[in-house]
């Protein structure tokens, strides 16, 4: 089963200095239970194409279906509804700051609509799966960068989604952190069959978790597929 199915995307920003295809023309297959790595430099178009698998960007043309639902096909509610099954981690974290971080899971939770009173027990549930239940009542700030992220992850994961999408979730931590992180994404997706999709200027990052993986240069795929197969060829 292809929980994401991308097929001939393209999205060009305007402005009055001209315009840039940032995305010019993506196919893409993820199957269920996949870690997929979108690998390239600064500019190549990563972030947008990332940003169009929730639809946080429109897309131009093309389409995107995730979890046999065709986001491109919705607006409004539905669309808002479908996105609570596509969780996202991003490189800063992106937490709120005047709430802890038990506080920051609750609000994911109540903003993707899970009912008060199952909220506590859910807030517990989420920390302890990203290994942080002894740092519920602290706030951001007070928190080390491989801490911050594994809030960011239990956030993403609160509405149970079946794909993550990780916008280089290692690339702001150091060596070691980013091993414990990339263990973490790992574990989730073998426990809880979570596919992910991940966007990295990082082969390193690549080689040790994805399955499959594509190059991604100036809008397009320049090479894909099974990543035993990308690292054998010269
Ligand atoms: P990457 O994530 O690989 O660094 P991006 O998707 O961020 O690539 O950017 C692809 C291209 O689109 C770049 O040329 C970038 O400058 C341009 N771009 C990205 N976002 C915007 C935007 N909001 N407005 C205009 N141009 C943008
Ligand atoms: P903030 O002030 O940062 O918004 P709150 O203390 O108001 O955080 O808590 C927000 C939510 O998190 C509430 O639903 C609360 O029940 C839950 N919560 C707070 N502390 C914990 C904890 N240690 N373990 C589990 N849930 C907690």
């Amino acid at each position: 089963f292809n929980v994401i199915e991308i097929g001939g995307l393209r999205k060009t920003y305007r402005s009055r200095n001209g315009s840039v295809r940032a995305v010019d023309g993506v196919d893409l297959t993820v199957g269920e239970g996949e870690v997929f790595g979108v690998l390239g430099r600064s500019g190549a178009g990563k972030s947008t194409l990332l940003r169009c698998v929730n639809m946080l960007e429109r897309p131009d043309a093309g389409t995107v279906t995730v979890d046999g639902v065709e986001l491109t096909g919705l607006r409004g509610k539905r669309l808002r509804t479908a996105r609570h099954g596509i969780g996202m981690i991003h490189q800063h974290f992106a937490l709120l700051s005047s709430r802890t971080v038990a506080g920051n899971v609750a609000f994911a939770l109540e903003v993707t609509g899970t009912p008060r009173a199952e909220r506590k027990a859910r807030v517990a549930e989420l920390l302890e799966l990203v290994g942080l239940s002894e740092r519920a009542d602290a706030y951001p700030a007070q928190l080390s960068g491989g801490q911050k992220q594994r809030v960011g992850i239990a956030r993403a994961l609160a509405a149970r989604p079946r794909v993550l999408l990780s916008d280089e979730a290692t690339s702001a931590l150091d060596p070691e952190t980013t091993d414990s992180i990339l263990r973490l994404l790992l574990d989730l997706n073998r426990r809880l069959g979570l596919t992910i999709l991940l966007i990295t200027h990082e082969m390193t990052v690549v080689k040790r978790i994805c399955t499959s993986a594509a190059v991604m240069r100036d809008g397009r795929f320049t090479e894909s597929g099974a990543i035993t197969d990308l690292l054998r060829r010269p």
